[in-house]
This record gives C-alpha cells, sequence and structure tokens, in this order.
C-alpha cells in the first residue's frame, strides 16, 4: 500500500476515500477508528491515511489533484448554501458539523465550554469539500451558561443543607 494523502479529520478522509470508491479504486483510511473517537490525537499519530494499492497511487491522485486545484469563489465565505459548486456546477451543497468530534473533545475536556465548532461544505453531487472557517455556536454558550448557573444554585443549596444540619436552625 502506498500512503497517498493524510488528513486531520475523518470527514476529509472519507470524501477522499468515496471519491476513489466511485473510480473504482480501492483504498483504505489507517487510524480512522482512533480519531474518530478522540480526534485531538490525529496530529501525535500523524494525520489519518490515505493509503492505496501501489499500483493505483499513480490514477489515485489524478482522481484527488483536481479537488486542491480549483479554488473556491470568495462569496462563498458569505452563503455557502445558496452557492454552486465551483466543480461541478451543483447547487446540492450541504455544510456538515463535526457533531461526533465536538461530542469527543467535550468529553475530554470534561465540560469545558466548546463555544467554536468546524464546519465543513460538501458537494453531494461529486465529493467535493472545504473546510469553513471556525464558528462561534451560540446554542453551545447557552448550554453552557445554563450549566454552570445550574450547578452553582446546586451547590449554595447543598452548603446551606448541610450548614443547617450541623448547626441547627440559628
Ligand atoms: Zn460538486
Amino acid at each position: 500500500m502506498a500512503t497517498l494523502r493524510r488528513f486531520r479529520d475523518l470527514p476529509g478522509a472519507e470524501i477522499a476515500a468515496a471519491t476513489l470508491n466511485a473510480a473504482g479504486l480501492e483504498c483504505e483510511v489507517a487510524d480512522e477508528c482512533t480519531i474518530g473517537l478522540v480526534w485531538t490525537y490525529s496530529t501525535a499519530l500523524g494525520w489519518m491515511r490515505l493509503a492505496v494499492a501501489d499500483s493505483d497511487s499513480e490514477a489515485a491522485r489524478e482522481i484527488l489533484e483536481p479537488a486542491e486545484a480549483v479554488e473556491w469563489p470568495a462569496e462563498f465565505e458569505d452563503d455557502g448554501t445558496t452557492d454552486r459548486c465551483p466543480r461541478c456546477n451543483s447547487t446540492d451543497l450541504e455544510v456538515e458539523s463535526g457533531a461526533r468530534k465536538t461530542l469527543a473533545l467535550m468529553l475530554i475536556t470534561m465540560g469545558m465550554p466548546l463555544w467554536f465548532w468546524r464546519s465543513r461544505l460538501y458537494c453531494r453531487a461529486c465529493g467535493w469539500s472545504r473546510v469553513l472557517p471556525l464558528r462561534i455556536r451560540p446554542e453551545l454558550v447557552g448550554v453552557w451558561l445554563i450549566a454552570a448557573v445550574g450547578s452553582l444554585l446546586l451547590t449554595t443549596v447543598v452548603f446551606m443543607a448541610v450548614g443547617y444540619i450541623i448547626h441547627g436552625r440559628p
């Protein structure tokens, strides 16, 4: 097997793998399971490797290369959902959010607020994708604030109850 490209996250690797599969090439993504669960480890593991058979590496490179060469138009930054794919001109575009990665990261950081969300714009027609800039997720901020206030109130109630039990009624 020859390592073709490395990906830092699973969606990128999956899209490239799907592109190769659609072209009739066998490939495999190494370290996929580990990083799907704990994606922050992907850097330490040298990212995910997309590997193909040695005899297929030339063809696979040619399939994936055009994706690197085309630039997205600047207006895509403003409104990705109403635009067209610059590669196949399809309007069947989708914004994927890294729900699984975010959940894993929240578990790792033990309740630390995760206010940023990495999204990916994905063309369902041809498999083209592009990582969108980090975005603030207001609902996550809200959930975290509610949880913080809730735990503060709970702590206060518990302290008052313990004080009442120990010292009795004043
Ligand atoms: Zn497309």
